[in-house]
């Protein structure tokens, strides 16, 4: 078997075309999208995503601007920030981009961000909202991956779905989102026993762990669909998944790539959980 190669950047182009649509529609009621991100420090990798994150929302009509603060900033400081932002009602969608400084406490941050204006869904309403079956916001790498599963038509209700990596935002929302359309639902984590013994069962299976490749294929069911959400940098400068591709392929029916799967599909979410914050504000 050669696994069909899910592409998740022709995906989140046709995304990014509904959402600009959408925006133009929102004009007529005077509202432009707007998103907020809010950058401490000098972090490469964030400055990147940052610069990813603005372009996208320029492309789509969306209006976006980028706080820069110091990496020695105080916590004080940034709440303030966010407080004003959470009062702008030019702004619909707040993001903090993390990793935070080590003197900061990301929770308390990302807990003073409005609800409904937590773009990224991690704030821990959202999360109770999404785990009690009532989702306001969902965190866009999940949301990303139900909106790949549904383009590939996956039958979700009974099917075994087996996500490797428990994190609050990739993992844990994936396993509730995967349970409320209907999926028998198994969590791993680095403690889990036999991981093989698990993913072997998933018809479909998510995997978000930070370990390059180390889902093999023989770790696989005969025509599982497979998710790989990990990014990671190799000694070459390449990027590689958590999954092993090559030997994955021979077992799989779809596998997304890495790069061209999930990453494109995160931000295509981000400018849906904007637009929909943005929406929501609409008189009814
Ligand atoms: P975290 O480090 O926060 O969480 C990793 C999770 O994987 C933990 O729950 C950990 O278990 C589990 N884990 C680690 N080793 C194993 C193992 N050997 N077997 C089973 N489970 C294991 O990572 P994130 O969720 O933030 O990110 C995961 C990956 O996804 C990274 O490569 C990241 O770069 C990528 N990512 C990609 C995104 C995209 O847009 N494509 C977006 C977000 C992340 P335990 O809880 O026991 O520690």
């Amino acid at each position: 078997m050669s696994a069909r190669i899910i592409d998740g950047k022709a995906l989140s182009a046709t995304i990014k075309a509904q959402v600009a649509q959408r925006v133009q529609t929102l004009a007529h009621h005077g509202i432009t999208p707007g998103l907020a991100v809010v950058l401490v420090g000098e972090d490469a990798a964030s400055q990147v995503y940052v610069r990813n994150k603005a372009a996208a929302c320029e492309k789509a009509g969306l209006h976006s601007k980028v706080i820069r603060l110091a990496a020695d900033t105080s916590e004080e400081t940034l709440l303030e920030v966010v407080r004003t932002l959470n009062g702008d009602a030019d702004v619909h969608g707040i993001l903090v981009q993390l990793p935070l400084p080590s003197h900061m406490n990301a929770g308390k941050v990302i807990e003073t961000i409005a609800p409904a204006k937590d773009v990224d869904g991690f704030h821990i309403s959202n999360a109770g909202l999404l785990m009690t079956g009532r989702p306001l916001v969902r965190p866009c790498t999940p949301y990303g991956i139900m909106k790949i599963l549904e383009s590939e038509n996956v039958v979700l209700r009974g099917a075994e779905a087996v996500v490797v990596g428990a994190s609050n935002i990739v993992g844990k929302p994936m396993a509730l989102l995967l349970l409320a359309a209907g999926a028998t639902v198994t969590l791993c984590n680095s403690k889990t026993r036999d991981l093989g013994a698990q993913t072997r069962r998933a018809d479909v299976l998510v995997v978000a762990t930070g370990h390059s490749r180390m889902i093999t294929g023989d770790m696989i069911k005969p025509g599982a669909i497979v998710i790989d959400v990990g990014i990671n940098r190799q000694a070459d400068g390449k990027l590689a998944g958590d999954v092993d591709f090559e030997s994955a392929c021979k077992v799989a029916s779809a596998i997304t790539p890495v790069p061209g799967g999930v990453g494109p599909m995160t931000i295509a979410m981000l400018l849906v959980n904007t637009l929909e914050a943005a929406e929501r504000c609409l008189p009814i």
